[in-house]
């Protein structure tokens, strides 16, 4: 199971995550992308490859 993570320190909500993310694992919460399905989540890196603050770590 991935452990998809959001550091609250680097993400500046462009929510690209949610936008390129293929499985849904991001929701936008109160205008806010967070993580929400990490079960769902393939490990494909697409969200942590284009994330432009690096605000995005999958272990
Ligand atoms: S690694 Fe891929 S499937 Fe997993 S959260 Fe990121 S974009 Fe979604």
């Amino acid at each position: 199971m991935a452990d998809v993570k959001i550091n609250p320190t680097l993400c500046e909500n462009n929510q690209l995550c949610f936008d390129i993310c293929p499985e849904g694992v991001f929701v936008i919460d109160k205008g806010k992308v967070v993580v929400a399905q990490p079960d769902d989540c393939t490990e494909c890196f697409m969200c942590v490859e284009n994330c432009p603050t690096g605000a995005v770590s999958i272990d």
